[in-house]
């Protein structure tokens, strides 16, 4: 059994208080898109542990590509030393993304990855002599990680600012966009980056958005019309623009990469979550040659290098991941998703509670009038057979892009039944 008591009395969990800690549920075993409780209960996955597992749960690929590469090494230093697993991956990340994106930073995580991007940006202008520009641009309600240049740049007001007053860097917050994905982009959304820009250029090294899906802070779906024309801009102010693919990248939101739905490339891109079928953590942070050759000017190096960089285990998973996702019919995965969860959600838009549904790719999104209580909607959830994790008023799924029809009707069932309560 496991202690629950003691795992009350000493562990800390995401985003929680010691003093008061939420319920957790006991998991002993995943298998596909399931979650069996100690209890024997068995939950259908929605959340696919924080948008990761997209192959599901415990898949023989994935597992045979951990314990094969553990009988070489779990793991070796960085520095001055290379392996397969991390040369592979990089060959297979490079020839994914953009064409321009051609050198492979492995970080740990999603929000170190973040860190890396900016310190990236900061470092080209200073190694190629222009000073001044250290700041960064974003768009409010956006989250990029908990970290303390991540935290800067998540949304003002959600995000974590007020707890760490003077000490996060203060950065240029542009109007989030509320032209919506599929619509042109209205001028007034692009009104306040555009007088951001044009105010501060000189100081700021680069702009840092989500592309198409602002996830973990607001759940929203905006205009591929106005990050093409984000991207202009930053061109024409001669600011970078770093995308932070995290929780969209492998698939996500019907194309491999988001960046593709406004046919963009970024100078800088992060990449996390799903990267290695949500087994592992790992991270990657990509940038243009010619990033790379101004940090790397007159002898500069750039200045990052963790203990585990570029992990072998996590790496061959990485890229067993990455290859099954290839060899499956992902494309047809998610339009069938996409398709269902329009027709199954969108009958949760005539709630009198229910302020807006909204789907794209495997993302399925009801967002409530009111703030949902955490603990009761955890419990609610768990009590249909589903593990559904809302925040604020937002209550989500993007569930593993291997989940059935009936699976997902499940998931999506739970979600009307809670709008109907
Ligand atoms: N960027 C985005 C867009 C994210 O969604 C997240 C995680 N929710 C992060 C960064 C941070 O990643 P991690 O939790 O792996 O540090």
């Amino acid at each position: 059994m496991i202690d629950l008591e003691f795992d009350r009395a000493h562990l800390w969990h995401p985003y929680t208080s010691m003093d008061n800690p939420l319920t957790v549920y006991p998991v002993k075993r995943a298998e596909g898109v399931k979650l069996y409780l100690e209890n024997g209960q068995e939950l259908i996955d929605g959340m696919a542990s924080w948008w990761s597992m997209i192959h599901g749960y415990n898949h023989p690929s994935l597992n045979a590509a951990i314990t094969d590469q553990l009988d070489d090494m779990a793991h070796v230093m960085f520095g001055g030393i290379t392996h397969s697993p991390a040369v592979d991956l990089a060959k297979k990340l490079v020839s994914l993304t953009p064409a321009p994106l051609q050198k492979v930073f492995l970080a740990d995580s999603g929000s170190v990855a973040v860190e890396v991007a900016i310190k990236m940006a900061m470092q080209y202008w200073f190694n190629t002599g222009v000073t001044d520009k250290a700041k960064l641009l974003t768009i409010r309600k956006g989250y990029h990680g908990d970290t303390f240049a991540a935290m800067s740049v998540c949304d003002p007001d959600t995000g974590m600012h007020d707890k760490f007053t003077g000490v996060l860097p203060q950065q240029y917050f542009a109007q989030a966009p509320e032209s919506r994905f599929g619509e042109p982009c209205q001028d007034n959304d692009l009104a306040s980056v555009r007088d951001l820009l044009e105010a501060h250029h000189n100081t700021i090294a680069a702009m840092i958005l989500e592309p198409i899906v602002q996830a973990a802070g607001r759940m929203y779906f905006y205009s591929a019309e106005y990050l093409t024309k984000v991207r202009a801009l930053c061109n024409d102010y001669n600011v970078l623009l770093i995308a932070d693919e995290i929780a969209t990248g492998f698939g996500r939101s019907g194309k491999l990469f988001a960046c593709e739905h406004a046919e963009i490339s970024p100078d800088i891109l992060c990449l996390g979550k799903a990267l290695t079928g949500g087994y592992m953590t790992l991270a990657a942070t990509l940038c243009t040659d010619e990033v790379a050759s101004g940090i790397s000017k007159d002898q500069g190096i750039f200045m990052h290098g963790p203990t585990f960089m570029g992990n072998p285990m996590a790496c061959a998973c990485a890229l067993a991941s990455i290859e099954l996702l290839e060899q499956s019919d992902w494309r047809g995965q998610i339009a069938s998703i996409e398709e269902q969860l329009r027709n199954e959600l969108t009958l949760c838009s005539k709630e009198d509670a229910v302020n807006d549904v909204r789907v794209l790719g495997a993302i399925g999104v009801v967002e409530m009038q009111e703030p949902v209580d955490i603990s009761t909607a955890q419990a609610f959830f768990v009590e249909q057979g589903v593990w559904i994790r809302p925040f604020g008023k937002l209550v989500y799924i993007m569930p593993p892009y291997v989940i059935e029809s009936d699976d997902l009707t499940k998931l999506t069932n739970a979600i009307a039944a809670f709008t109907q309560r």
